[in-house]
């Protein structure tokens, strides 16, 4: 998960939106409470959590016409203020977390936390984000057996 919030860093007053790895219980605390769409939004993808925190930079440098940037990064669940970073920086870091999330065999999406994963057998390893992709993976492996043992049934007549 990665969580979007606005920030105005101690002690240097400065206006941040900070793009923060994990859940709202790692955000650095005290944000600035809601006004834009996607803050304090949970998002699996984190290049989806940076477009927003990069239209929220806009948005608010617009509102409130000061100094606003982007901090990228992650607290590990302390205090620990990201320091403002261009929007290519904000970028590239999350393209690189999001080619590090483990993602479902299924959708491609990213998995859940490892207890909610969903798995279609005991043997192959592979994970499913949800009951539905584990199924399908199932049906489609039963349909796959069945064309293979029709075709080796009719090659041995
Ligand atoms: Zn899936």
């Amino acid at each position: 998960m990665f969580t979007v919030t606005r920030q105005r860093q101690f002690p240097d007053g400065e206006n941040v939106v900070e793009v923060s790895a994990g859940g709202l219980d790692y955000t650095n605390p005290d944000a600035l409470g809601a006004k834009y769409a996607g803050e304090f939004e949970e998002f699996a993808d984190p290049r989806e959590a940076v477009e927003t925190a990069i239209q929220i930079v806009r948005d608010w440098r617009k509102d409130s016409r000061s100094r606003v940037s982007i901090g990228v990064g992650s607290t590990l669940g302390m205090t620990l203020p990201f320091s403002p970073d261009t929007f290519a920086h904000a970028r590239a870091w999350a393209k690189q977390a999001w080619e590090s999330l483990e993602k479902c065999a299924g959708c491609g999406k990213p998995l859940p936390d490892s207890r909610k994963r969903w798995h279609e057998n005991d043997w192959d390893g592979l994970e499913y984000c949800c009951e539905s992709c584990a199924t399908r993976a199932a049906e489609f492996e039963a349909e796959e057996q069945a064309k293979f043992e029709a075709e080796e049934s009719s090659s041995n007549s």
